[in-house]
């Protein structure tokens, strides 16, 4: 079954006012958009769709729990997080996006696909920096982390430091004068 499927709106065939719908948001959502550090997700969207004439005007409050990457120590981390967004979709001729929250659809649209929307806002909801609270990150791996950060880089051993080497020992002979090269 198309996972994302529970997430479009049979909106034309609703009757004038307000409808209010619940969605479950669950780690298969992740699968089908690029999230870049997320492993897990649980949460729930409460849509609030008033049907006015002309448009539909949507109001949306995510609010549940992400599973990503701690950004200090790299251990799993679970924070939770909310989000409330609206959104406006106004009848019009030339279908498009008006504004980052307008959208013109056709007045005959028989639905509204919430999914791109979704993952948009739970993107703007994951802060840029990922941290456990104070004192909550793994030990041992900070410790490592910090053995790795502390240990000299070792001599570069890549083959092709060697071949430039080479060059540079057959480009000049031994007064210094530069070599021509053989090119005929
Ligand atoms: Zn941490």
């Amino acid at each position: 079954m198309d996972y994302l499927k529970k997430f479009r709106v049979p909106v034309a065939g609703l009757k004038q006012g307000k409808h209010l719908f619940r969605f479950s948001i669950e780690k298969e959502f992740l699968e089908h958009f690029f999230f870049q550090d997320l492993s897990n997700i649980l949460a729930n969207l409460d849509l609030s769709l008033d049907k006015q004439p002309g448009m539909y005007h949507l109001v949306f409050e995510i609010k549940g729990n992400l599973k990503t990457l701690c950004d200090r120590c790299g251990d799993d981390l679970d924070f939770p997080f909310e989000t409330n967004q609206e959104m406006f979709f106004k009848f019009g001729q030339s279908p498009g996006e008006e504004s980052e929250n307008i959208i013109v659809i056709p007045f005959d649209q028989p639905e509204i696909d919430l999914s791109q929307y979704i993952y948009e806002f739970i993107t703007f909801a994951i802060p840029l920096k990922k941290i456990h609270s104070q004192g909550g990150c793994n030990k041992e791996s900070l410790k490592k982390l910090n053995e790795i950060i502390n240990t000299p880089e070792k001599k570069k051993t890549d083959p092709r430091w060697k071949e430039l080497e080479k060059l540079k020992t057959f480009n000049f002979l031994p007064n210094g004068e530069k070599k021509k090269n053989n090119i005929q």
